[in-house]
C-alpha cells in the first residue's frame, strides 16, 4: 500500500524538518521560503538550487544558510562560491543534475520542495520519492511526463507524496487522512481554472496576442511558463493528468470548469451527492505551508478571503475551441503511456518558442497536437527514466521541426 497519507505521529517531529528547495529562486521556490521564514522553529533549509539566478540564490544562501547549494554549470557555481566567500558563509557549491538527484535524496534532508520547471524535475523527485522523502510537488511536468515510474518510485521508496498544486491540494485536502477511503467516497471531482487572461478575448485575434500579453494573469503571479500554460488552458490539461495519478482517478472522473475568481481552489463531488469545495484567496503560499506542515496547520501569511467583499463566483464550461488543449490531456490519457510525455515535451518547447518571438500564440496549439499525432502510433514501452528520456528527446526534437515549419 502507497504511503501516500502517513499517520500524524510520523510526520510530528521533534526536531526541525530538514527541507532541500528544488528551483528555490522561482516563483514556488520563493514563497516557499517566505512561509519557511515565519516558522524558523519547524523549519531548516539545508539545501537550495537555482538554475541562472546566481544573485537571488546567494541571496537566499546569505538568508539561510543551507549546507549545499546546486547551480547547473561550473561558472555559476564558482561565482556563487566567490561571493559566499566574501561574506564567510560556508554553502557548499555543487554542480550539476547529478548534484540535485544527491541533494534530493540526502540522508541530511527529510522533505523535499520540487519546485523546478519542466521536466528537467523529474530525475531529482524520482531521486526523492525512492529515498522515501517527504515529497511536495509543485513541479507537475515531473509527473506528467514520468507518471509510472514516479509513482512507481513512491510506492518503493515509501515516500509521502504531497500535492503543491493549489486544485490538487484543494482535492487532497477535502478527502480524508486515510487514503483507502479516498475511492469510495469519490464520485468525480471539478478541477476549477480560471481562464486566464483571454476567457472573453475574440479568438480571431488570437494570432496577435505577445508574450507580455500571456504572462499577464488576471489572479496569480507565477513563473513564465506556468503562465503561458495558463492563457492556453495547457496548464489545466497538465493537471488533469496529475489528478489522475495523484488521486488515482480514471480520466472521466476529472471534470474542468471555469470559474474566474480562483476562490474555490477545487473540488470533490462524492458518491451521496455532497461537493466538498476549498477555498481561500488565491496565494500558494497556502497550499505550500499546507505541504510543509501537514497534517498541521501553519500561518501561511496568505491574506484571509473577506466573504462579504466577494462579489459573486461564478462558474462556466471550459470553450473547446477558445481552449482546444484541454482535450489533449484525455486525448493523451486514452493513449499508450508515454503519450503524456510526448504533449508535456512537445509544450515545453511550443512555450519557450512562444516566449522568444518565433512563433505564435495558436501555434502552440499547433505544435503540441501535431507532435502528438505523429508520435501515438510509434510509442514503445516507458518503464525506465532512460526510456521517459529518450521519449522527452524525441518529442522535442520532432516539435522543433514542426515549429521551424511555423516559423518560417
Ligand atoms: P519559475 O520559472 O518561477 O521557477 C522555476 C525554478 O526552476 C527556478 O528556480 C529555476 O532556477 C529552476 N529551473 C528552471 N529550469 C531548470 C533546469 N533545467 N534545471 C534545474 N532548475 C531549473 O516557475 P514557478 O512558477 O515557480 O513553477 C515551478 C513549478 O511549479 C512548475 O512546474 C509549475 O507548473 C508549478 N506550479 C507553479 C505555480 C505558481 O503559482 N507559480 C502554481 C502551481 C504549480
Ligand atoms: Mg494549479
Amino acid at each position: 500500500m502507497m504511503n501516500v497519507v502517513p499517520t500524524t505521529n510520523q510526520l510530528r517531529a521533534a526536531r526541525p524538518l530538514r527541507l532541500a528547495v528544488l528551483g528555490s529562486t522561482g516563483s514556488i521556490g520563493a514563497s516557499t521560503l517566505d512561509v519557511v521564514a515565519r516558522h524558523p522553529e519547524r523549519f531548516e533549509v539545508v539545501g537550495l538550487t537555482a538554475h541562472s539566478r546566481v544573485d537571488v540564490l546567494l541571496k537566499q544562501c546569505l538568508l539561510f544558510r543551507p549546507r549545499v547549494a546546486v547551480l547547473p554549470t561550473e561558472a555559476r557555481a564558482q561565482a556563487l562560491r566567490s561571493a559566499l566567500a566574501e561574506h564567510s558563509v560556508r554553502t557548499e557549491v555543487q554542480v550539476g543534475p547529478q548534484a540535485l538527484c544527491d541533494l534530493a535524496g540526502s540522508p541530511d534532508v527529510d522533505s523535499v520542495m520540487a519546485a523546478i520547471v519542466g521536466a528537467a524535475g523529474l530525475p531529482p523527485c524520482l531521486a526523492a520519492a525512492r529515498a522515501g522523502k517527504r515529497l511536495l510537488l509543485a513541479n507537475k511536468e515531473a509527473l506528467v511526463v514520468g507518471a509510472d515510474l514516479f509513482m512507481q518510485a513512491v510506492k518503493d521508496g515509501g515516500a509521502t507524496l504531497l500535492p503543491i498544486d493549489s486544485e490538487h491540494s484543494a482535492i487532497f485536502q477535502c478527502l480524508p487522512e486515510d487514503r483507502s477511503r479516498w475511492a469510495e467516497r469519490i464520485d468525480h471531482i471539478i478541477l476549477t481554472a480560471s481562464g486566464g487572461p483571454f476567457r472573453q478575448r475574440d479568438p480571431a485575434s488570437f494570432h496577435a496576442i505577445t508574450p507580455a500579453q500571456a504572462v499577464a494573469h488576471p489572479n496569480w503571479v507565477m513563473g513564465q511558463k506556468i503562465s503561458v500554460d495558463s492563457a492556453t488552458m495547457m496548464n489545466k490539461a497538465l493537471e488533469v493528468i496529475e489528478a489522475r495519478w495523484l488521486f488515482d482517478l480514471a480520466p472521466e472522473q476529472i471534470r474542468v470548469v471555469l470559474h474566474p475568481q480562483s476562490i474555490i481552489h477545487s473540488m470533490v463531488v462524492c458518491r451521496d451527492a455532497s461537493v466538498l469545495a476549498q477555498l481561500g484567496t488565491p496565494d500558494m503560499k497556502v497550499p505550500i505551508a499546507y505541504g510543509l506542515s501537514f497534517p498541521d496547520r501553519v500561518e501561511s501569511g496568505a491574506q484571509r478571503l473577506d466573504f462579504l467583499k466577494l462579489q459573486a463566483l461564478t462558474f462556466e464550461p471550459p470553450d473547446p475551441a477558445r481552449f482546444p488543449g484541454l482535450q489533449l490531456a484525455y486525448d493523451a490519457l486514452a493513449a499508450p503511456s508515454g503519450s503524456t510525455a510526448v504533449l508535456n515535451a512537445a509544450n515545453e518547447e511550443a512555450v519557450a518558442a512562444f516566449l522568444s518571438g518565433r512563433i505564435s500564440f495558436p501555434d502552440i496549439h499547433r505544435v503540441n497536437a501535431d507532435t502528438v499525432e505523429s508520435f501515438v502510433s510509434r510509442l514503445g514501452p516507458a518503464r525506465l527514466l532512460d526510456d521517459v528520456l529518450d521519449i522527452d528527446i524525441r518529442a522535442r526534437a520532432q516539435a522543433r521541426q514542426r515549429i521551424e515549419e511555423l516559423a518560417a
